[in-house]
C-alpha cells in the first residue's frame, strides 16, 4: 500500500450544486463528463503555492500565454477504482508523479514534490469519491495537468506554471479488440527528441497520421522507428506486448518510447508468472513472420485507459493480418484478470502497488 501522511495546506472551495445527480453511470463516454471539483497548485518561479480544490470551472487564459503558441505542457493519467466494500484505491500513483517529473526534466519545466501531487490528489478523491463509478469495468480516470502561464509571446520558457488534477469518471475503454497499422511514413519519436515525455506535441503530431488510419478501417497506429521504419516502437497512448512462442517480447523503453505503468506491471506479473520476457528491438518483419508460421500467439496494446487491449488485425504495406482468437490468449487474458482483481480490490496488494483513499 501506497501511504501519504504528509499534511498539506489545501484551501477549499465546495460546489454550491453538486453535478451528481445528472449523470448517467451506466453510459459513460470517455473524458468528457468532469466531477465537481479540480485540485490546483500554481509555481510562482520559486515555489509551488496556493494549493487548492475549487469547483470544476473554465479559467481565463491570455492569447498570449506560452503554451498556446510552445505548448510547454505535460500531463499523466491514472485510474481510482472502487471496490466491493466501498474502498477507493488508486493504482501506482507514485509511479505517475515520477514520470510527470521526468516529462518537466525534459520539457524545462519545475518538478512538483511529490507530497503535492500524492497529497492534492488524496484529499481531491476524498471530496469527489461519490464519483467513483462502481458499475462492471467502469472507473474514475485521472488527469494531472502542468502548463507555461507566462503571459509572453517571444520564444523562451515560462517561469510561472499551473498543476492541476482533473477527474472523469469512464466507462471500460476499448470493449471490442482493435485494429492497428503498421506506420511506416510518419514518425512519432526519434532518440533525441521528447517521444518519452507525456508532453502535448508528441499527440498534436500523431492526429493527421491517426486521422487516416481511421479512413482505412483501423483504430490505431504500430508506431515505428523514426530511422528506418523497420522495428516496432509503440502505439502513442499504448505499449505494445506480444506474446511469440511462448515469450513476452515488448521494445525497450528509450528516447522515443513512453515508459508505461501498465507495461512494467504487466513485465513483474509475467515474471512472477515464471513468463520469459524480452524487452528488444522487435522488427516488424518478425511480427508479419510470426503471424504466418503461427509463433506470433497473442498482441496487445497496455496502457491505463484500457489495461490491456487485444491487437486482433495488423495491417502491413496494405496488406491486413488477422491474429489468433482472443479466447485463446492465456497470457494477456490471466495477467488482465490478475490485474483488474487488484484494482478492485478482489486480491490482496502484495506488490504495494496501490493507495487507498
Ligand atoms: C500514457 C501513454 C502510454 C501508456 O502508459 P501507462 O502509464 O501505462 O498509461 C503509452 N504510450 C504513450 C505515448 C502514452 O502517452
Amino acid at each position: 500500500m501506497i501511504a501519504v501522511d504528509f499534511a498539506l495546506d489545501i484551501a477549499f472551495k465546495q460546489v454550491s450544486k453538486s453535478r451528481l445527480p445528472e449523470v448517467d453511470f451506466n453510459h459513460l463516454p470517455f473524458g468528457k463528463i468532469m466531477t465537481d471539483h479540480m485540485f490546483v497548485a500554481d509555481y510562482d518561479g520559486q515555489e509551488w503555492k496556493d494549493l487548492r480544490i475549487v469547483p470544476f470551472a473554465n479559467m481565463s487564459i491570455s492569447p498570449a500565454n506560452l503554451t498556446l503558441h510552445y505548448g510547454q505542457t505535460i500531463f499523466e493519467g491514472l485510474k481510482a477504482y472502487k471496490t466491493d466494500a466501498g474502498e477507493v484505491l488508486v493504482f501506482r500513483p507514485d509511479q505517475n508523479v515520477k514520470r510527470l517529473n521526468k516529462s518537466a526534466i525534459r520539457m524545462y519545466m519545475p518538478e512538483i514534490p511529490e507530497e503535492i501531487f500524492l497529497g492534492g490528489l488524496r484529499e481531491l478523491l476524498s471530496v469527489d469519491r461519490e464519483w467513483v463509478p462502481t458499475t462492471s469495468g467502469s472507473s474514475l480516470y485521472i488527469r494531472p495537468l502542468m502548463f507555461a502561464t507566462d503571459e509572453y509571446v517571444g520564444l523562451n520558457a515560462s517561469k510561472t506554471y499551473r498543476f492541476i488534477i482533473m477527474c472523469s469518471p469512464v466507462g471500460a475503454y476499448y470493449n471490442k479488440p482493435v485494429k492497428v497499422k503498421v506506420e511506416t511514413h510518419f514518425t512519432r519519436a526519434v532518440e533525441g527528441g521528447i517521444g518519452y515525455a507525456k508532453t502535448a506535441g508528441n499527440y498534436a503530431a500523431s492526429m493527421l497520421p491517426t486521422q487516416l488510419a481511421v479512413e482505412e478501417g483501423y483504430d490505431q497506429l504500430i508506431w515505428t522507428d523514426g530511422k528506418e521504419h523497420k522495428y516496432v516502437e509503440e502505439a502513442g497512448s499504448m505499449n505494445l506486448m506480444f506474446v511469440i512462442n511462448n515469450k513476452l517480447v515488448t521494445a525497450s523503453t528509450g528516447d522515443s518510447i513512453l515508459d508505461g505503468i501498465t507495461r512494467k506491471s504487466v513485465i513483474q506479473i509475467a515474471k512472477e508468472m515464471g513468463m520469459p520476457i524480452e524487452e528488444r528491438k522487435l522488427a516488424i518483419n518478425e511480427l508479419i513472420e510470426g503471424v504466418k508460421s503461427g509463433a506470433l500467439q497473442e498482441a496487445f496494446g497496455a496502457g491505463t485507459a484500457a489495461t490491456i487491449a487485444h491487437i486482433i488485425q495488423i495491417g502491413y504495406e496494405g496488406i491486413r493480418y488477422e491474429l489468433p482468437a482472443v479466447e485463446t490468449r492465456t497470457f494477456s487474458n490471466a495477467v488482465y484478470k490478475e490485474m483488474e482483481n487488484l484494482k478492485y480490490g478482489r486480491i490482496a496488494d502484495l506488490r504495494g502497488w496501490m493507495m487507498t483513499i
